[in-house]
């Protein structure tokens, strides 16, 4: 899928997020991490890393529980749960 055919597909999806996130990485472990493939995975762009603190920022809000991130993260350093209920995604009508 080429970035035009993503974002189209992005765009017909809306967020409606918790207060928490539903993703909660190990910050120690992230830091030790080499591959962080979160990053590169995650359709989203939901995971960034900060240089300077040292740590993965986490754009829970925009994720579209692909479920991807849990996979990729092979040390298994990454709480992951769906949206508590009503929260989370949706898909726009029409
Ligand atoms: S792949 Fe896992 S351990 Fe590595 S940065 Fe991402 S969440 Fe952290
Ligand atoms: S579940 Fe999918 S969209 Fe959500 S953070 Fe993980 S890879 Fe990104």
């Amino acid at each position: 899928m080429d970035i035009e055919n993503l974002d189209e597909k992005l765009s017909t999806v809306k967020t409606n997020p918790d207060t928490q996130s539903h993703l909660i990485p190990d910050e120690d472990s992230c830091i030790r991490c080499e591959e962080k493939s979160c990053i590169y995975v995650c359709p989203a762009s939901v995971y960034k890393w900060n240089t300077e603190e040292k740590k993965l920022i986490v754009s829970y809000e925009n994720c579209l529980e692909c479920g991807a991130c849990r996979i990729a993260c092979d040390k298994q350093m990454l709480v992951w749960k769906y949206p508590n209920a009503s929260f989370g995604i949706t898909y726009k009508q029409g």
